[in-house]
């Protein structure tokens, strides 16, 4: 993703203005983009393993990684990021957000269908753009957006990012969640047979042909992953319906993530065979055991209890002891946040971290919080092999932060620095993103 104008510019930075003009005019445009960046890496973290290597070189060329170790040399004409003083690590991943829809008390009293009548899609398209900067800010340098994102405001944010418009994490979005007629809301007549009234963001599949025409109409519009309310209503999906949008999604190379809140809903999303289950609340020790043994990943979305109304005492303990017996039973863990509310004083990536907190209260060590924000969500992105850990061929994304996370968690409270597409979005704690904006998208606009 890494484009010419940028490394070119830094490239010219020292010769004389002439001399910069003349270079411009001689060289191919891949030449420009060969320019190589070398980052010394303090101490260098990997999740996989759990472990930490002193004083490393990291080299990164055309927005990949050519280079990781102690003994690399770092090229004369490299333009060199010093972080000596940080722990380096792979970007983080929320496995379950929602960028495109904020709502909060005034004036919508938190209610989110209110907040599908006030805020049209290009508004919340844009407050997309803006809360996946703040994500990124935070560290996340992949976020899945699974749905509640308007018309398609999710698939406008991944492309725009794709293509180079702005920065922001890889998107992972799932388009409009599909869900039998009401999805998770009670409709009435008049919002749901006729549409007069602005009808929630759930596209209705009732029946084994809306199943599949939903999941193509979605793919169509740009979804890399199908979200499904499993059990939303009390009839919900069978395993067979479950399974049919599996098979039809796997057509298309997608996933589905089944929206689970009752524990009948979990055992039937469990028997199909689905991708990850969303939400804690329908998963116990049973089904635990269950993912386990099928290798279902858990986006358990365990809101931390500072989040004063969007959790209780009684919710969060169930919350805190759920998380310990799905990492006891050895499920697929990922980091997730659910994240599509404004609470006051913090910014969306400010409200993503504080989840940490729940993984503190359940005691999970800290080497397995740390691959539950990386390597299982690099996984159930789908992404491992082409963005996330920091090894040679990866496309160029990490973080840095203070101290160790290994020892403290709370280091990833601290951001000092984030690489994402080989260019520099935050430095020095502060975000530089100027490297990302240009005037028309170089790269993708072919790209769906
Ligand atoms: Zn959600």
């Amino acid at each position: 993703m890494r484009r010419p104008a940028a490394p070119a510019a830094s490239a010219v930075a020292a010769a004389p203005a002439a001399a910069a003009l003349l270079l411009l005019a001689l060289l191919p445009l891949s030449d420009l983009s060969a320019q190589v960046t070398a980052i010394r890496a303090g101490r260098l973290l990997d999740p996989e393993a759990g472990t930490v290597s002193t004083n490393q070189v990291i080299l990164v060329e055309k927005g990949k990684f050519t280079a990781v170790g102690a003994n690399v040399a770092i090229p004369r004409d490299a333009t060199v990021i010093d972080l000596s003083d940080l722990t380096v690590m792979p970007g983080l991943v929320d496995a379950h957000n929602h960028l495109a829809i904020t709502y909060k008390e005034e004036p919508e009293s938190n209610v989110y269908y209110f907040t599908y009548v006030m805020d049209p899609t290009p508004l919340r398209a844009i407050q997309a753009a803006s809360n996946g900067m703040q994500m990124l800010n935070a560290g996340f340098t992949i976020v899945r957006d699974m749905g509640n994102a308007g018309n398609y405001a999710d698939a406008a944010l991944r492309i725009a990012i794709e293509q180079g418009w702005l920065p922001g994490p890889t998107i992972i979005n799932s388009g409009i969640i599909i869900g039998g007629m009401g999805g998770q809301f009670w409709p009435t007549p008049e919002m749901a047979k006729d549409h007069n009234i602005v009808y929630p963001e759930y596209l209705d599949a009732d029946t084994p042909d809306e199943i599949v025409k939903a999941v193509r109409q979605n793919a169509l519009f740009g979804a890399k992953v199908i979200k499904i309310c499993v059990d939303c209503k009390p009839w919900g999906y069978t395993a067979d319906e479950i399974r049919l949008f599996i098979a039809e999604s796997a057509k298309i190379g997608l996933k589905v993530e089944g929206h689970v809140q009752t524990v009948d809903g979990a055992r039937r999303a469990i028997e199909a065979g689905i991708w990850s289950i969303a939400h804690d609340v329908g998963l116990n020790d049973e089904m635990h055991k269950g993912m386990a043994a099928k290798g279902i990943f858990r986006a358990g979305t365990e809101t931390p209890i500072a989040l004063t109304g969007h959790t209780n005492p009684q919710r969060y303990e169930r919350t805190v002891s759920g998380l310990r017996n799905a990492w006891e039973n050895k499920v697929p863990l990922t980091f997730s946040t659910d994240a599509d509310y404004y609470v006051p004083g913090k910014n969306r990536g400010e409200v993503a971290i504080e989840f940490i907190e729940t993984w503190k209260a359940a005691k999970i060590p800290n080497a397995d919080v740390l691959r539950a924000m990386t390597v299982n969500g690099f996984r159930v992105s789908e992404t491992e092999k082409t963005r996330g850990p920091i090894a040679v061929g990866m496309i160029a994304d990490l973080i840095a932060v203070r101290g160790d996370p290994l020892e403290s968690i709370d280091a990833l409270r601290d951001v000092r620095f984030v690489l994402k597409d080989g260019m520099v979005f935050k430095r020095d704690g502060v975000m530089t993103p100027a490297e990302f904006f240009h005037g028309g998208p170089v790269n993708g606009w072919r790209i769906r």
